[in-house]
């Protein structure tokens, strides 16, 4: 049986607000920065149209409000309609989270007939050269046709757009786009190194001076513009002194669902040793929840070490990121090697510091097992 839901006394812990449905890891692009797990050969079949239904379900009924549908590309998958519709019926807030390929007229037609609140469309880039050398596909014409779908659906629309080393001097042409295609939020999120872009770190990551001109730029922009888009700079933790307060804390409001039905506090935990991740076709959500080992391995603070069980700021940050500390220390119950106080912290200064220096090294496009073990075709790469 994958998972445990056997902790004798199960702890009282306040239900999830956030429900993230990652529908498929199947995607036409291949990002280099791309956050799905590396070793998708290792993901069991995805997850059935009456199962995802069921899931959200129960999930609502513990009180889960906001529904994100993501992937891989949740466009790729026929039903997305069906789950969009019977989502909102459910009463969630539900959320598209799109590179924009497949998102057709007629299929936004359909979505917004059933219910469909809100899309996020990514770019790589402000330009088509670097858009689609990115995702190693022809996609940057189509995204913008996109941007006009949303928009002329009247979905509010949130741009995204990952940055790193090769785009950050385009900044401010990322934010002319996103006021020419009239979105509504621009998240301007600094690559986190998860995923194939842990594995593409070197060649990815920023220098200092990089950051400091591009957040001056956006905060130029912020003055100037107003209200009118609003602009979101996220910086990478590895330039900060402290952690994020990594999915504000685990197992305490997010409840991700991976394709082939695993649960996890984070949707990059596939990865971390010792958690016995649980699937949805065995267990209910509210055993998974509140009684997993996955779901309370890192709840709370007894899990801590020093110096974050004695520190006072462990209620701000929760200790960081358990996958970040895994990645660089090889423990994922350590404090988060972003924060100053930990003493791994020179790894993360020692991966900046070499930013400036970095030899020039081959980029990994994300790849993908055969079709048939992710359920479906997966598209073309351009040449
Ligand atoms: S990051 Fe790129 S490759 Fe990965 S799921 Fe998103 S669009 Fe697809
Ligand atoms: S020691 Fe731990 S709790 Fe304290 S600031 Fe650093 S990561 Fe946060």
């Amino acid at each position: 049986m994958a998972g445990s839901t056997d902790t004798a006394d199960p702890p009282v812990v306040s239900p999830p607000l956030w429900l993230l449905a990652e529908l498929t890891y199947r995607c036409p692009l291949h990002c280099v920065f791309c956050y799905n797990p590396t070793e998708l050969e290792r993901a069991g079949a995805e997850l059935s149209t009456a199962q995802w239904v069921d899931v959200m379900r129960q999930a609502r009924a513990m009180g889960a409000a906001q529904l994100g549908f993501s992937g891989g590309e949740p466009l790729v998958r026929d039903d997305l309609e069906e789950l969009v519709q019977e989502a909102c019926r459910l009463g969630f807030y539900t959320n598209l989270i799109t590179s924009g390929v497949g998102l057709t007229e007629a299929r936004a037609k359909r979505l917004k007939n059933a219910g469909l609140d809100h899309v996020q469309l990514s770019f790589q880039d402000s330009t088509r050269e670097m858009n689609d050398f990115l995702s190693h596909t022809k996609t940057f014409e189509l995204k913008k046709k996109v941007a006009r779908i949303i928009k002329d659906n009247d979905w509010p629309m949130v741009m995204n757009c990952v940055l790193h080393r090769h785009n950050l001097p385009h900044v401010g042409a990322i934010i002319d786009m996103a006021l020419e295609l009239e979105a509504e939020y621009l998240e301007l999120a600094n690559v986190q190194y998860y995923g194939w872009a842990w594995r593409n770190r070197d060649h990815l990551m920023p220098t200092r001076e990089q950051l400091e001109q591009a957040e001056a730029v956006v905060q130029r922009y912020r003055e100037s513009i107003g209200k009118r888009c609003r602009l979101l700079f996220v910086v990478p933790d590895y330039f900060e002194e402290r952690p994020k307060a990594c999915m504000n804390g685990w197992g305490s409001v997010f409840l991700s669902i991976a394709p082939d039905g695993l649960a996890m506090p984070c949707h990059n935990a596939r990865d971390l040793p010792g958690l016995q991740l649980p699937d949805v076709r065995e267990h209910a959500i509210a055993d998974i929840w509140q009684r997993s080992q996955a779901f309370n391995a890192y709840r709370g603070e007894d899990w801590m070490q020093e110096p974050c069980r004695s520190c006072d700021e462990r209620h701000k940050d929760f200790g960081g990121c358990r996958c970040q500390a895994f990645m660089v220390t090889g423990d994922a119950a350590a404090t988060d090697p972003v924060c100053s106080k930990s003493p791994r912290h020179e790894r993360i200064v020692q991966f900046t510091r070499e930013a400036a220096t970095r030899r020039h090294i081959p980029l990994v496009f994300r790849s993908d097992p055969a079709p048939s073990r992710l359920g479906g075709n997966l598209g073309e790469k351009c040449s």
